[in-house]
């Protein structure tokens, strides 16, 4: 088959020639967000295992935990919560006035005990004192310092990954969250936070400049209400994305309707694999896709003339298979029981004025509603929950304040897990398909 590169607007109409560079993008930031937030938690304090993990977790949000391995830290906390995808990095092995030497030791007594997905790859200095900053680049991807200046960093990085900058929070630092977060988005930049111990709470070592803990759920919330834009995530994960952005080649080319992405870079430093997924969007005109990553399915969602979807660099090729091609995510749907739907009628039942429905009334009114798939459940509250689609393809659920919500692709998989909040709850789910909605122990049925 003759092969021809994917160049022009409308697919089925290609047109030999080079490949332009704007046909795959890569995102700035995960999901193409606007700006990126990081927060760190330092000396392996018995709360962060008691209530910050707990408190991330019921947003669906990672943060970075930096222990100290002569303070014995709950080593089976902290690996659990590595197995739940937060980042456990380090912050020396003593916490001396200056940890040189103790680069690569700490690193591996960590590792010993922890295994995580992308390894031991940033380290916090403890007293804010920098080490020896050659062996910290031989062992991390990122060394912390503490607030000095400008604690925002552009999106193409540090000067020094030696030395990035997070914001102290307490009363020795700054309680605002939302101020530096909302800055990133309107500059596309990153922030990080430091964060020790949590007033109140039973934080061990970790007694400097202690933090209300409640500002740091109120952080959260701010994120979740602004998920379009902000992208919240462990520093190690979000220098990794920057380094693997940077690096990495992106290029498309197309044999009769099939768009094919080549994602490479060779980026070698021996601490990182650099193997984190970027987020690529690529011209696209169909209505339907099928993206696969060395024969992998990826999720994946068709908006504004672009499919859109998370690849690993270096992980094999990405085709995109156009209409017809492929089964699509609806026709493979065979976990989703319809003949019981009902559709709810509850479209202006309770919500539309609190300041965090700003999406809810006009998306509502659209129309977009899920049918509930369940009978009546035993929980009265459950009652007033319905789960929608927003204008801007978000699942939105209602009412559905400190229960479950679980979604479900239509292949049965769990997508995101999160926990109701506010009477209006936005539900990224990055891709177009039919998903299922398990709010407690209710069932609804949406598609984007
Ligand atoms: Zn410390």
């Amino acid at each position: 088959m003759k092969k021809m590169i994917f160049a022009a607007s409308a697919v089925g109409l290609f047109v030999a020639g080079s490949a332009f560079a704007q046909d795959v993008e890569i995102g700035t930031w995960s999901g193409f967000r606007k700006g990126a937030v990081s927060f760190t938690f330092d000396d392996g304090a018995p709360s962060h295992v008691s209530d910050a993990g707990p408190l991330f977790d019921k947003y669906g949000y990672k943060a970075t935990f930096n222990l100290v391995v002569n303070w014995s830290p709950d080593w089976s906390g902290f690996g659990n919560m590595a197995k739940n995808g937060h980042e456990i990095a380090s912050h020396s092995n003593t916490h001396g006035q200056n940890m040189s030497g103790e680069e690569a030791s700490s690193k591996q007594a960590i590792a010993g005990k922890i295994q995580q997905k992308y390894g031991i790859i940033t380290l916090a200095y403890p007293n804010c004192n920098v080490p020896n900053e050659s062996a910290v680049l031989q062992n991390y991807i990122v060394g912390r310092i503490c607030n000095s200046g400008n604690s925002i960093v552009g999106k193409d990085g540090p000067s020094n990954w030696a030395r990035v900058p997070a914001i102290m929070t307490g009363p020795n630092g700054s309680n605002d969250f939302k101020g530096p977060m909302g800055s990133v988005v309107s500059s596309n930049s990153w922030v990080s936070f430091l964060t020790h111990g949590f007033s109140g709470k039973n934080n061990g070592n970790a007694n400097y400049s202690p933090t209300d803990i409640g500002l740091i759920e109120d952080a959260l919330k701010y994120a979740q209400q602004n998920d379009k834009d902000i992208w919240v995530a462990p520093m190690g994960h979000v220098a990794m994305y920057i380094k693997e952005r940077k690096a990495s080649k992106a290029q498309a080319s197309s044999s009769g309707s099939t768009i094919t992405v080549q994602l490479t870079h060779n980026i070698k430093d021996n601490v990182s694999n650099y193997d984190y997924p970027l987020s690529l969007r690529v011209k696209y005109s169909g209505s339907t896709a099928n993206v696969t990553q060395a024969g992998a399915k990826l999720e994946s969602k068709i908006n504004g003339g672009y499919v859109y979807f998370d690849a690993v660099p270096n992980a094999g090729e990405i085709v995109i298979a156009g209409e017809g091609s492929g089964p699509s995510p609806e026709s493979s749907s065979s976990v989703i029981a319809s003949s019981a739907d009902v559709v709810k009628s509850s479209s202006s039942g309770g919500f539309g004025r609190s300041s965090s429905s700003r999406v809810g009334r006009s998306s509502s009114s659209m129309g977009f509603m899920s049918s509930s798939t369940d009978a009546l459940p035993e929980d009265p509250s459950l009652l007033a929950v319905s789960v929608y689609r927003s204008a801007d393809n978000y699942i939105m659920v209602n009412n559905a304040q400190g229960k479950s919500i679980t979604v479900f692709n239509s292949l049965g998989h769990v997508v995101r897990t999160t926990r109701g909040i506010g009477c209006v709850q936005k539900v990224y789910t990055g891709a177009k398909g039919v998903y299922i909605v398990k709010v407690g122990t209710r069932t609804f049925k949406t598609s984007l």
